[in-house]
């Protein structure tokens, strides 16, 4: 699917549940459009010595309920029209997880396995630049997504630090932590998605300690779910990344399996089980399934095969509305990504609070912090769904939509 689709997609879903909820025409207007878009082109010296030049953007899609906030991808395919529908699903998620943000998203087409470290850091600081007036702590708060990490928030901050004549380190979150980064901000999404998918298990009557478990997807996300859950004594039984993947039925020892990839790449070849594709994964038989790679990846072609009782969506948009409603008619219970993955910035949220109060929280705190607030909004959440009688998927948007449009009408317009 391309970012094309990918947005018409995201339209069609707020459409959906604009409808349910009766919402006003012109706020449906407003959440169906970006506030902002920045487009920016950014010319960085190679380590060859030549220069290149590289598109990005910023999407700002709305602020009615508090700061825009949303990731920074670097991606070869990344385009306007799919950061666009990233953008849109950060305001719902800010809202869904009920924390004072709204939603906005980056992105910068390039291939960063291709890039050196010094290549990487001058498209970032490059960036930084580009963007310094639009960016900023009480205006649109950029973290983390697919292809960066603390390392790239930090060339972030240093550079608008720079350029603003003072230290801002909340002008960004999922920061290291020796530069004013949170305690457990680096595992929240996956611990996020970990939390999601006890709550559904719960709800459906599994037991976590005899649940069977397959993740497409092996990074930040990935791996920091896989973590909790085999903590939570659940048996992750198959793993891929993006160039393939590994299955055990006696389930994988994660902690052996994520140093396997930190010192070979990628899961493949891993000493324990069985090669499998990277896509295969999807369809082994399991009693949860959490795709926490990219978008797009369970269609109409794929969703007949999916075998899991239960669905958590650890990636952003990875079930295509096609393959949503396969699932919804095959009984796949889905837990949506803008609830599942809210994770990350829930503790986005607590580490932009920390800062702005100089305080530091410890470990426990963050954690029991977000364990609470994500539990209390599954429940939000399966309420919506029980009361407008949708899935869960419906159920969150609904949820998140109502609370924007709240926000909304209670601003009103200006001028
Ligand atoms: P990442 O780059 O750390 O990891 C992505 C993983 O997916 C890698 O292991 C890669 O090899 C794998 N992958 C790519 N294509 C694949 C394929 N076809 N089959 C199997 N595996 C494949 O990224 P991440 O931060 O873990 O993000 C993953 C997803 O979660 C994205 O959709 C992102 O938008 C979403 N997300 C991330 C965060 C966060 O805090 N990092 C927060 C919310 C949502």
């Amino acid at each position: 699917m391309s970012g094309r689709e990918f947005y018409r997609d995201t339209l069609g879903k707020i459409d959906r549940s604009a409808e349910k909820l009766g919402l006003d025409k012109g706020v449906r207007e407003i959440l169906r459009y970006p506030r902002r878009v920045i487009e920016v082109y950014l010319p960085v010296r190679m380590d060859d010595g030549s220069l290149k030049v590289f598109w990005g953007c910023r999407v700002q899609h709305n602020s009615a309920r508090g700061p825009y906030k949303g990731g920074i991808r670097y991606h070869e395919s990344t385009d306007l029209e799919e950061v666009k529908a990233l953008a849109a699903l950060m305001t719902f998620k800010s809202a869904v997880a009920d924390i004072p943000f709204g939603g906005a998203k980056g992105g910068v087409a390039c291939n960063p396995k291709a890039l050196s470290r010094g290549e990487l850091e001058r498209i970032t600081r490059r960036y930084t630049a580009a963007l310094a007036n639009d960016i900023g702590p009480y205006t649109d708060i950029p973290a983390p997504d697919v292809n960066t990490n603390p390392q790239t928030m930090a060339w972030i901050v240093d550079t608008y630090s720079q350029l603003k004549g003072r230290k801002v380190p909340e002008v960004v979150t999922g920061k290291p932590i020796s530069i004013g980064g949170s305690q457990g901000r680096e595992e929240a999404t996956g611990r996020g998605v970990a939390i999601c998918a006890e709550e559904a298990m719960k709800y459906k009557g599994l037991d976590p300690q005899s649940v069977t478990i397959a993740l497409q997807g092996f990074g930040n996300v990935g791996t920091h779910a896989a973590l909790a859950l085999s903590e939570l004594g659940c048996k992750i039984i198959a793993v891929s990344d993006s160039k393939g993947g590994v299955y055990d039925s006696e389930g994988l020892p994660i902690k052996d399996l994520i140093e396997h990839k930190r010192r070979t790449g990628s899961v493949v070849g891993f000493r324990n089980g069985s090669e499998i594709g990277s896509e295969a994964v999807l369809e082994v038989e399991c009693d949860v399934l959490i795709p926490a790679a990219l978008q797009n990846a369970i269609t109409k072609e794929n969703a007949n095969r999916i075998r899991a009782k239960v669905m958590v969506e650890g990636a952003n948009g990875p079930t295509t509305t096609e393959a949503d409603k396969i699932l919804e008619r095959r009984g796949v219970f889905v837990v949506p990504d803008i609830l599942a993955n809210a994770g990350g910035v829930i503790v986005s949220y607590f580490e932009w609070t920390q800062n702005l109060r100089r305080e530091y929280w410890d470990l426990e705190e963050v954690r029991g912090k977000l364990e609470k607030r994500l539990k209390c909004q599954f429940k939000r959440v399966l309420e919506t769904s029980e009361e407008f009688k949708v899935p869960m998927k419906e159920g969150a948007f609904i949820l998140g939509i109502k609370r924007v449009a709240e926000a909304l009408e209670t601003l009103g317009l200006f001028p």
